[in-house]
């Protein structure tokens, strides 16, 4: 087979670009193969090799090895930090190519693809390397008790941990579940979904070309129930960090704990978006839209629950009517474009499931609802961003996550409704208040009982933030200040400096101590 310039591809059985798994640092085929579909056409653009449970096994073999041969481990911390600088230069000099990859894979716009699904994983990648540059490796303690001793807390890197990628947004969440682990001097396997292979195949080969040792990043694919699984109960695997929805998290849960894992799960979300009496409402109703409908709705922190007061809402549907008129739907490689098709042809029918549900529970579809029709709709999945209004919170377009672009609107009439109905969820990702009175919204965002609250913003999820989910939204943290801890196990050593065991309790044990 030839090599292609697309990225890591090779030309395949079907003379289409086609993508192998990374493990031990070599390239690895599979006979069976997944076909790659770019949802705006339905075009099998590329096939990527499907990976069973023997390769998930070589992979933690690999990943294993690399970690007990002490090389990647044992690499001083800055050295590890200049690695990570040195793919942040490859990809930013590849932002078109992979941005274009992934709006062929995912089906986001192509702005969207590059300014965020490429852009955001630079600058977290950043943020990771100057952790590893600043954080605490070893650090004295203070000494404690009768005995003269000295002590240092070390954080040591776990072992192999486990990477679970969806495919929503697959390069930031590659970087998300590879880069502080491999920061830490841990070894990685990464499993990625079987739609959106590319971006985390892209970062391995970017990061062994930066002088990552082999098999410390492993990439392998494989479907979720088997081969994810698997890997999820794999006793030589430390950590599984997983995101995805909160069903298959709670699986995730129950099989970790069979070898006492730690695990790090960022599941779903259904945001509560409040707009307060005092808004803005132009910004409101633009802020509205952007925090339901980035990337067609498929983000987890999406505000899917707009909480309108009653003495706006006529308004303010009437402006989301006519700003969202003025967005394009259509080709996601047209820079033109704000609205993409939504991921697969069982994402699509998922969620006009869910659009003839609410309809049938009693809500009002005030905005869209329907599959776009005439020139450029001939294939793909695609569906008109939809605003149901008459929503009760109990409705299951209120409770359950859509993952489309698909918001619902609920009344309020006074504001202690408002957040007990923002809080009235299993949920507690992301939540968003809409105020001029900044002093008010902060008192509200203390009242929310999510992981990440925006006054004014949506989407905005910095590097030196942690971002994770209350409730059933999950647990552990990604990004922020302390994103080190999560990969890493403190370890007390202590020295005796008083020469003996005099003060010291044993007397329990050996009885009175010689000469004494
Ligand atoms: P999903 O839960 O179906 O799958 C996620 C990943 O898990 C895939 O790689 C899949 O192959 C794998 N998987 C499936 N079953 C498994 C099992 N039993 N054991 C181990 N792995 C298994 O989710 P999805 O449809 O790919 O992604 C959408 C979901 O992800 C949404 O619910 C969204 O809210 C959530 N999400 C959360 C965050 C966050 O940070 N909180 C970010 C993005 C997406």
């Amino acid at each position: 087979m030839t090599e292609t310039p697309v990225g890591t591809a090779i030309t395949g059985p079907r003379g289409i670009p086609h993508y192998r798994m990374f493990i031990g640092g070599e390239w690895v085929d599979s006979d069976e193969l997944y076909e790659l579909i770019n949802p705006a056409t339905e075009e099998v653009f590329a096939t990527a090799a499907k990976g069973g449970i023997a390769h998930a096994d070589q992979a933690v073999a690999a990943a294993k090895r690399a970690f007990e041969s002490g090389e990647w481990r044992d690499t001083p911390p800055l050295e590890r930090a200049a690695v990570i600088d040195r793919v942040v230069a490859a990809i930013a000099g590849r932002i078109e190519e992979l941005g274009r990859l992934g709006s062929l894979e995912g089906g986001a716009p192509i702005r969207l693809s590059t300014a965020l699904s490429v852009g955001f994983p630079l600058l977290h990648m950043g943020h990771y390397a100057d952790l590893t540059r600043r954080y605490e490796w070893e650090r004295a303690a203070p000494v404690a008790g009768p005995v003269l001793s000295a002590s240092v807390i070390r954080r040591e890197p776990l072992g192999v941990c486990l990477g679970i990628v969806p495919w929503n947004f697959p390069l930031i969440i590659a970087v998300w579940k590879s880069i502080p682990a491999i920061a830490a001097g841990n070894t990685v396997v990464l499993k990625v979904d079987e739609k959106t292979p590319i971006g985390a195949l892209e970062l391995a080969q970017t990061l062994r070309a930066a002088g990552l040792p082999d098999g410390v990043l492993n990439v392998v694919t494989g479907d979720g129930e088997t081969v994810g699984a698997h890997l999820v109960a794999h006793p030589d695997i430390r950590l599984a960090s997983f995101t995805g929805s909160t069903a298959v998290g709670r699986e995730v849960g129950r099989n970790a704990a069979g070898n006492i894992k730690r695990t790090i799960l960022e599941l779903g979300g259904k945001g509560p978006n409040i707009v307060l009496d005092d808004a803005d409402l132009d910004v409101a109703v633009d802020g509205s839209i952007y925090a339901f409908l980035l990337h067609a709705g498929q983000a987890c922190e999406s505000g899917t629950r707009l909480l309108l007061p009653s003495s706006l809402h006529d308004e303010f549907i009437e402006r989301l009517r006519a700003r969202l008129g003025t967005l394009r739907i259509g080709d996601p490689l047209d820079p033109a474009t704000d609205i993409g098709p939504v991921m697969s042809a069982e994402q699509h029918q998922r969620i006009l499931g869910y659009i003839e549900a609410g309809r049938k529970e009693g809500a009002t579809v005030a905005i869209g609802g329907n599959v776009p029709t005439g020139p450029g709709f001939e294939k793909g999945y695609w569906i008109e961003p939809t605003v149901f209004t008459d929503v009760r919170n109990d409705m299951c377009v209120a409770a359950e996550e859509i993952f489309g672009p698909v918001l619902s609107v609920i009344r309020y009439d006074s504001v202690e409704d408002a957040i007990k109905i923002a809080n009235d969820t299993e949920y507690g990702l992301s939540a968003g208040i809409w105020s001029t009175d900044i002093p008010r919204a902060l008192e509200i965002a203390k009242r929310l009982e999510a992981g990440s609250v925006w006054i004014n913003d949506w989407h905005n999820i910095s590097h030196n933030l942690p971002f994770g989910g209350f409730k059933q939204s999950g647990n552990g943290r990604e990004l922020g200040p302390d994103a080190l801890d999560e990969y890493t196990d403190p370890k007390a050593v202590t020295v005796n400096l008083a020469g003996g065991l005099a003060n010291r309790p044993y007397g329990l044990v050996l009885g009175t101590p010689p000469g004494a």
